[in-house]
């Protein structure tokens, strides 16, 4: 190969694709407004009909709920002071994975969209930093929430600290104790972490006087979330996934990742993440899905979920809570059943019983595929990327990595230099925190 070829080959595929802060997406997109059969209305289970406006305020921030139930605004203007506080980490790096694509002897070009380069770990900042401001400046002094893994705790902590909240964190009380690191990067950023079960509130209190001893669980510590945001004037409780409101605030990294495509003249064909609770899957495909539904481009969708919670592949599309704790209204959406305790598992972000309700809809008209990955499938893809790219993934990031390596490989670059696919898959977050899992599987134990 001369130099001119080489030259070629690197300006038609670069390894990155930047934007400056004048491209920067000013509006969040709202996939709904493109959908002609919209997702089912949510329902309050009180009354059997579908929640009002008045209602949902009962439980979100006012703009949030007018966000929840908005299917028509095409783009919602993401507000300056949230855009400055973006500008500190975004646009997220979205990088041409060349030393990836050798090790798996691929054709294919593999751009990844990186989360995982905030201190919180994780997109999840993108939506913790938009309600913290929407609670500010609708007179809030104070959010409650729950954590088990830690990371949508941690992005609340640095999101309220800056716009100057309180927040009290209920973590799972064997968390609190087996992940140090992540309380405490919570309290620095001035967040109030509680092991739950607690003597803090009436349902922490019950159950302490019946087993001193309990190790905690997600569902006692978003009854003690929820008890503490009722009882405490000023305050509400907040959730970091699922909700349309949250999937919303994601789309900044599709729109990101639009726009720089589209800015080097690349054209994906495959675009893959992973899913939880759908919130950066579904930020991450929103504006390409969009283009799809208005017919101006094809794409093929691939959500990657944890085989131990696998919502899209074996759940049931039907109206069910979006939380364990029964506080918010009733979705129509793929789920396992509210009270579904996932295996023990390290992907603690993909263990969500329920599926985003807009993503649910998109994946019932058949719009997109899902794919369910075992464990040890998924650090073993992990520990490829991290090798070939220097980046170490989240063990939730995995299983849309483990879903790249299965369809790069079929396109194996003896077979033709230059055929393959550009697939792009989002990176949702950094592995740093689940060493005790790498640790498992390196020696063997997953
Ligand atoms: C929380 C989390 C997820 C899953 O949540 P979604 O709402 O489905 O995006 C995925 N990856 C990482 C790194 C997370 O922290």
């Amino acid at each position: 190969m001369n130099n001119t070829e080489m030259t070629k080959t690197t300006n038609e595929f670069p390894n990155k694709l930047y934007l400056t802060d004048d491209e920067m997406p000013k509006a969040w997109y709202n996939l709904r407004s493109d959908m002609k059969k919209k997702p089912d209305p949510l329902i309050n289970p009180e009354t059997g009909n579908p929640v009002t406006l008045e209602e949902l305020t009962h439980i979100f921030t006012e703009e949030g709920a007018r966000q929840e139930l908005d299917e028509d605004t095409q783009f919602i203007p993401i507000p300056e002071e949230i855009q400055k506080e973006y500008s500190k980490f975004r646009p997220a790096p979205l990088i041409r994975a060349t030393d990836f694509e050798k090790s798996l002897g691929t054709s294919a070009k593999i751009y990844y969209k990186f989360e995982g380069n905030n201190t919180s770990g994780s997109h999840k900042l993108n939506s913790a930093i938009a309600q913290a401001y929407y609670a500010k400046k609708e007179g809030l002094t104070h959010l409650t929430t729950e954590t088990g893994a830690g990371q949508w705790g941690t992005a609340l902590a640095m999101s309220c600290q800056k716009m100057g909240l309180d927040l009290t964190v209920y973590m799972v009380k064997c968390s609190y104790e087996q992940k140090p690191f992540r309380r405490e990067i919570m309290k620095t950023f001035g967040g109030k972490v509680v092991p739950s079960p607690s003597m803090e509130t009436e349902a922490g209190r019950k159950i302490l006087a019946e087993t001193p001893d309990n190790p905690g669980s997600l569902g006692v510590a978003i009854s003690e979330a929820v008890e503490a945001a009722v009882k405490t004037p000023a305050t509400k409780y907040v959730l970091g996934s699922v909700l349309n409101q949250v999937l919303l605030h994601q789309t900044i990294i599709g729109l990101e990742t639009q726009a720089a495509m589209k800015k080097y003249g690349i054209k994906p064909d495959i675009i893959v993440g992973c899913a939880g609770g759908g919130s950066n899957l579904g930020g991450f495909m929103a504006p390409f899905l969009g283009e799809k539904l208005r017919g101006e481009a094809d794409y093929k969708f691939i959500a990657a979920e944890s085989a131990s919670c696998p919502s899209f592949t074996k759940g049931e599309f039907k109206y069910d809570y979006c939380d364990t704790g029964r506080v918010t209204p009733m979705a129509k959406m793929y789920t396992m059943g509210y009270d579904f305790i996932p295996p023990t598992n390290h992907a603690g972000g993909l263990r969500y019983h329920g599926m985003s309700p807009i993503l649910s809809e998109i994946y019932h008209q058949g719009l997109m595929e899902a794919h369910a990955y075992e464990q040890h499938d998924v650090f073993e893809a992990n520990t490829l990327f991290a090798r070939a790219e220097g980046i170490l993934p989240a063990p939730e990031s995995g299983h849309a990595i483990k879903a790249v390596v299965d369809q790069a490989r079929k396109y194996p670059a003896s077979e033709g230099e230059s055929d393959g696919p550009v697939i792009v898959f989002c990176l949702s977050g950094t592995g740093f925190f689940d060493m005790v899992a790498y640790g498992k599987y390196n020696n063997g134990e997953l």
